[in-house]
């Protein structure tokens, strides 16, 4: 069997017009512009990257977009100050404080700061609490996309068997949370797990988020399985560096259903769902339905 591909650049792309289609009716029909506030603290490389495509992609999709750079040395205090300032701005519907932040600073204060109904990353403990509890939160980013595309392929996943291997605050849990919200039966996975191996093979549907190169192989897949690979690891091979996922993918394609590459699978995902969660977080601020398909 070779596995089908999970095509997440194109789908992302289609999120990404969902959202500015949104974007178009929300100003015509209402006169509000959705806006995104992201917050880098620090001159972090990957930050900066990931920051500025957050903010071309923000305005690519109509959306006002707001860049806030603190140096390192900022105070905690500043930066909450910040925060609240972004609270009380009725422009800004979505506020994402990158991380990591500098080691001075307490990372869970800083997000419990943030207006859990702006909270557009799902991790503060409001929105945490709510998807845990089955209500409508705000859901972190990359577990949102993963679902997306897993909804997109199977369409109903009620009664499948789910690994998730990792249990992260912001990938493993919440994606466990989801599936199970999908009525899958779900396991999760992690760096204790006894015969990961065996475990992973009892799965429908795979989902790596550990951060170790190809590490689940075709061997632990069950023919048939669907596989969504979270991982993003840069390795050397004869001198250059490439991005490989949680999963050997030349073998677990040659056994899977279906698979995401790395990369463009889920990594475009993540920042498109980013845009439908400000989106989203428009709607609610000004009691207007939400957007078809674009909320867990
Ligand atoms: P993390 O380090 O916080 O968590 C990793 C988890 O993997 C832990 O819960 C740990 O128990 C588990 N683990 C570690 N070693 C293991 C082993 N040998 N066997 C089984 N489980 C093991 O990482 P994270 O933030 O959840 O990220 C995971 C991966 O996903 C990373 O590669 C990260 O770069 C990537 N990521 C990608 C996106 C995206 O947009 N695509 C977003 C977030 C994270």
């Amino acid at each position: 069997m070779t596995a089908r591909v999970i095509d997440g650049k194109a789908f992302a792309a289609t999120i990404r017009g969902k959202v500015a289609g949104h974007v178009a009716r929300l100003k015509a029909d209402h006169g509000i512009t959705p806006g995104l506030a992201v917050v880098l603290v620090g001159e972090d490389p990957a930050s900066q990257v990931y920051v500025r495509n957050k903010g071309k992609q923000t305005a690519e999709a109509g959306m006002a977009s707001f860049e806030h750079r603190l140096d390192a040395g900022t105070s905690e205090a500043d930066l909450l100050a910040l925060v609240a300032r972004l609270n009380a701005d009725p422009t800004v519907h979505g506020i994402l404080v990158q991380l990591p932040l500098p080691g001075h600073m307490n990372a869970e204060l800083v997000i419990n700061a943030i207006d859990p109904a702006k909270d557009v990353d799902g991790f503060h403990i409001s929105n945490v609490g709510l998807l845990g509890t089955g209500q409508k939160a705000m859901v972190p980013c990359t577990p949102l996309g993963c679902l997306m595309l897993l909804r997109d392929l199977h369409g109903d996943l009620s009664g499948m068997e789910a690994v998730v291997i990792g249990r992260s605050n912001i990938v493993g849990k919440p994606m466990a949370q989801l599936l199970l919200g999908d009525s899958c039966t779900v396991t999760i996975a992690h760096s204790r797990t006894r015969d990961l191996p065996a475990v992973v093979r009892r799965a429908d549907i795979v989902v790596a988020a550990v951060g170790r190169p190809e590490m689940v192989t075709g061997d632990w897949i069950r023919p048939g399985a669907t596989v969504i690979d979270v991982g993003i690891n840069r390795i050397e091979t004869d001198g250059k560096t490439r991005l490989v996922g949680d999963v050997d993918y030349a073998s677990a394609a040659k056994v899977a259903g279906a698979i995401t590459p790395v990369p463009g699978g889920v990594g475009p995902m993540t920042i498109a769902c980013l845009l439908a969660n400000t989106v989203t977080a428009a709607c609610r601020a000004n009691r207007l339905p939400e957007p078809e398909g674009l909320t867990a």
